[in-house]
């Protein structure tokens, strides 16, 4: 289990593979019940963001490179979740700001900062059909009452699993926030392109720590 700052670069590498692997099968959900371009969103967001992290040092800490990350996507990508990603990006780099190591804190830190930014910005909640209904289960996991007695590695572990079921979660459900929302009860039997695409980066994230 890496757990140290050195392999950010790589980390962030396979999260950024995994996005584009998966970026027409992202575009076609959200065809289903939004405008179809999911996908191409995540794309653009990353593309840029990998022109930004060229122009880093290798050895940048973790919170610059999220913040590059953030300020990429809020630069280059319209529509609900870019400005959304970015900001959270944005606020969970400052959230692990001078860390050299990540714990069990760490990253419950990082994804609540990430987590708050998305819901002052977009006011949903659990629930709402959205990146939510992935992001606070994984965070839950963290939570001190959750890890009590457990390794950073279980808890990953734990965390990818209720992001997994938080993401399954959204296709019984309405939507009430974002495009899906316009057909409200027809988008249920329809997973939500944003709760998937932040599953595809975390299980990214632990495939690579797993090693
Ligand atoms: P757009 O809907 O503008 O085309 P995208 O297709 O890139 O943008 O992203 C849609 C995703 O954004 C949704 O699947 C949902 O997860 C997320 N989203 C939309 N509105 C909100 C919101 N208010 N809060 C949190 N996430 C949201
Ligand atoms: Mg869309
Ligand atoms: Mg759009």
């Amino acid at each position: 289990m890496v757990q140290t700052m050195a392999n950010i670069r790589d980390a962030v590498d396979a999260v950024i593979a995994a996005v584009m692997a998966q970026k027409d099968y992202l575009t076609a959900v959200d065809a289903k019940t939004g405008d179809g371009d999911h996908g191409l969103n995540m794309a653009r967001g990353f593309a840029a963001a990998e022109e930004r992290l060229a122009e880093l040092p290798p050895d940048a800490p973790l919170a610059e490179v999220l913040h590059h990350i953030g300020r990429a996507f809020i630069e280059n990508v319209g529509g609900a979740a870019g400005p959304l990603y970015g900001i959270a990006f944005v606020r969970a780099g400052e959230a692990v700001s001078g860390k050299t190591r990540l714990d069990v804190a760490s990253f419950e830190k990082l994804f609540t900062a990430g987590i708050d930014a998305i819901q002052r910005r977009g006011k949903a909640v659990r629930g709402d059909k959205t990146m939510l209904d992935t992001l606070i289960p994984i965070r839950d996991a963290f939570l001190p009452e959750n890890a009590e007695g457990k390794s950073l590695r279980e808890c990953i572990e734990d965390a990818l699993e209720a992001g997994r079921t938080g993401a399954e979660y959204t296709k019984t459900i309405a939507a009430r926030r974002g495009r899906a929302a316009l057909i409200g009860a027809r988008s249920i039997g329809i997973e939500d392109p944003g709760a998937m695409s932040s599953l595809i980066m975390f299980r990214a994230l632990c495939g690579y720590l797993r090693g």
